[in-house]
């Protein structure tokens, strides 16, 4: 069975693995800090914070920003649920900005439209949750030039963006966020088993997130309310209400032991995809993903708009494949539109393009362990079905 995305362990892996399991520590030990030094140098960024998972990240992350009941946060309703949630715990308000039909991504022109409205309503966003959809980077120096005139924060859910680049810049160097999140969930980039990591460049912020990772306690003197407790060895200070959202050293091993593929990783499936691009690209009935010539993707998704013929013409598609041993895939139902969000308050027929991509959008397998006959197989497969 061949399914949209898979991971690629190596031995190397898992010797990196099992000498973490035969060492002294198997949580908050040295590959923790090994694998966040590694992860700030491939970013270019100061600082990274492993978490327990991106979601996690991106709660601690809306945290350290200092979102909370009053505030409004906006994001992509073409993405994993997570990117909206991590507002939600905080107790904030969500609301969606539209996509971009070519790009999947956030439309900056929708923004600044919806910024201008909010304004005059006086609802600012204080931050918006921005999603490099499959991998493809959004228009961050358009995003920032807007984040700076209206004055919210950036969050980058990077989960799909591990070795994409933007202008130049790894993402995850943060030139044009306050933070950018990943994720390490077998399905991604690079796996850690489950895992998250958030990068910036800011001291303030790398304090926050460590505290919110691990129940607001910190064991750094330098950071102590209570002074006269300095000199106490085994003195340790909760300042805030934080969580248990820490890394294991295990999961840290298997992610600094994955991040050294992390080039060979990208280059594979922007190799597939270019194949895939090339055997799709004449057909009037679909359409790829544009990825601006300022960046690069990382591929973590191929998705692509297909003009059905009605909704029963995409579930035959997806039967077609299945019964061909291939298990094609959505990414994603506007979020706006589950039971959950409508609860909130939110109807279809409100992100008019994110709902347009949903209808068409077809997900195709792509992993750096498929080869170039599975490309050719998968698209002959693609083009007699909508033939
Ligand atoms: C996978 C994913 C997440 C959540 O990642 P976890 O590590 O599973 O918590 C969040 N946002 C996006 C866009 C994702 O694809």
């Amino acid at each position: 069975m061949i399914n949209y995305g898979k991971q690629s362990i190596s031995d190397n892996d898992i010797k990196r693995v099992i000498k973490t399991l035969k060492s002294d520590f198997l949580t908050q030990g040295p590959m923790v800090d090994r694998f966040e030094d590694s992860f700030a140098v491939t970013t270019k960024s100061k600082y990274a914070i492993t978490f327990n998972s991106a979601t996690s990240a991106l709660h601690a992350s809306c945290l350290a920003i200092g979102v909370g009941a009053e505030d409004v946060v906006w994001t992509s309703s073409i993405s994993f649920v997570a990117s909206a949630n991590c507002a939600v715990y905080c107790g904030a308000k969500v609301d969606f900005v539209d996509i971009d039909l070519a790009t999947y991504n956030i439309d900056p022109k929708a923004l600044e439209i919806k910024l201008e409205q909010a304004k005059k309503d006086s609802c600012l966003p204080k931050i918006l949750i921005v999603v490099h959809m499959c991998g493809n980077p959004c228009d961050m120096i358009e995003i920032s030039r807007l984040s700076k005139i209206y004055g919210f924060k950036i969050i980058e859910d990077a989960s799909h963006a591990a070795g994409a680049s933007y202008s130049g810049n790894p993402i995850g160097s943060c030139e044009h966020s306050d933070i950018a999140v990943f994720s390490f969930h077998p399905v991604k980039i690079v796996t850690s088993g489950e895992g998250g990591i958030a990068t910036t460049n800011c001291a303030k912020l790398k304090e926050k997130l460590r505290l919110f990772r691990s129940h607001g306690v910190t064991r750094n003197s330098n950071l102590f309310h209570c002074e006269e407790h300095s000199e106490q060895p085994w003195y340790y200070e909760q300042q805030s209400l934080g969580y248990n959202y820490r890394l294991s050293d295990i999961h840290s091993a298997l992610g600094f032991s994955q991040l050294k593929e992390l080039d060979s990783f990208v280059r594979k499936r922007n190799k597939l995809a270019e194949k895939y691009d090339n055997r799709l690209r004449e057909f009037s009935r679909i359409n790829l993903q544009k990825v601006s010539e300022r960046s690069t993707s990382s591929y973590h998704l191929y998705s692509i708009r297909i003009d059905f013929d009605g909704v029963r013409e995409k579930i035959e598609l997806f039967k077609n494949f299945r019964s061909n041993a291939i298990n094609l895939n959505v990414h994603y139902i506007p979020i706006h539109t589950q039971p959950f969000f409508r609860n909130m308050g939110f109807n279809e027929g409100e992100l008019p393009i994110s709902e347009a991509y949903y209808q068409q959008a077809v997900t195709l397998p792509l992993y750096p362990d498929l080869i170039e006959d599975d490309i050719d197989r998968i698209s002959d497969l693609l083009l007699e079905f909508l033939s």
